[in-house]
């Protein structure tokens, strides 16, 4: 299987070709497809597995086609990761993954070191995807002016799922959950599946069953 049989945009398969990325990982190619077609899953995979490729590729591929019918901005993903290092590294993946569609897709990377006003100016403009701590996205939510909107939001990533846990983010991640239009698609990659990550499947899926992969 190549990345063109997944299903993916043109401009992303041969922006994970200039990547020289030259087949699937078996992440990738188990999630890309179900991702595409709106399913919840739930990834085990650890860094180096290919896992962030894994939701960035869908997620983009659903905001293109969602812009070619509705141009209005708007944030559309929320991705949430437990450290700025692993922000710093998913922004990266994003614009390198966005080369062929830049014009189309704007992300923006919120931490602890910008102002209260650079992050309100960053989200002022809605941008398409917004990376994360648990903190951060919360503070946006609930203080600093309400700057961040999840109106709009259709796809929700929670990624190395474990480490958000471990890391004391529990009540923001709740708190979150309870921000959320009904009906997003929820992404979840975890290097372990332990009795904590149980409980964030609690609170994120609620009643429906992610697919398991
Ligand atoms: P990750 O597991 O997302 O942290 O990715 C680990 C590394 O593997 C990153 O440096 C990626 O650039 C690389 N990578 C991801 N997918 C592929 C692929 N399909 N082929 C070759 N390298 C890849």
């Amino acid at each position: 299987k190549t990345f063109a049989d997944l299903g993916l945009d043109a401009r992303l398969v041969q922006a994970v070709a200039q990547q020289k990325f030259l087949k699937p990982t078996l992440v990738q190619r188990r999630a890309i497809p179900l991702a595409l077609d709106g399913k919840d899953v739930l990834c085990k995979a650890k860094t180096g597995s290919g896992k962030t490729a894994a939701y960035v590729l869908p997620v983009l591929a659903g905001i293109l086609k969602k812009k070619s019918v509705d141009p209005t901005p708007a944030t559309t993903a929320l991705i949430l990761v437990p450290t700025r290092e692993l922000a710093d590294q998913v922004f990266k993946s994003i614009e390198l993954f966005s080369a062929f569609c830049a014009k189309d897709v704007r992300a923006v990377k919120l931490t602890d070191k910008l102002t209260d006003a650079v992050q309100r100016s960053l989200l002022s403009t809605c941008p398409d995807i917004v990376i994360s701590t648990p903190a951060r996205a919360w503070h946006n939510v609930n203080g600093n002016s309400g700057a961040l909107s999840l109106d709009k939001l259709a796809y929700l990533v929670l990624d190395e799922a474990d480490l958000l846990l471990s890391y004391g983010y529990s009540e923001d991640l709740e708190s979150l959950s309870f921000s959320l239009p009904k009906g997003i698609q929820t992404i979840m990659m975890s290097a372990t599946l332990t009795t904590e990550v149980d409980s964030l499947k609690k609170i994120f899926y609620r009643d429906q069953q992610p697919t398991l992969l």
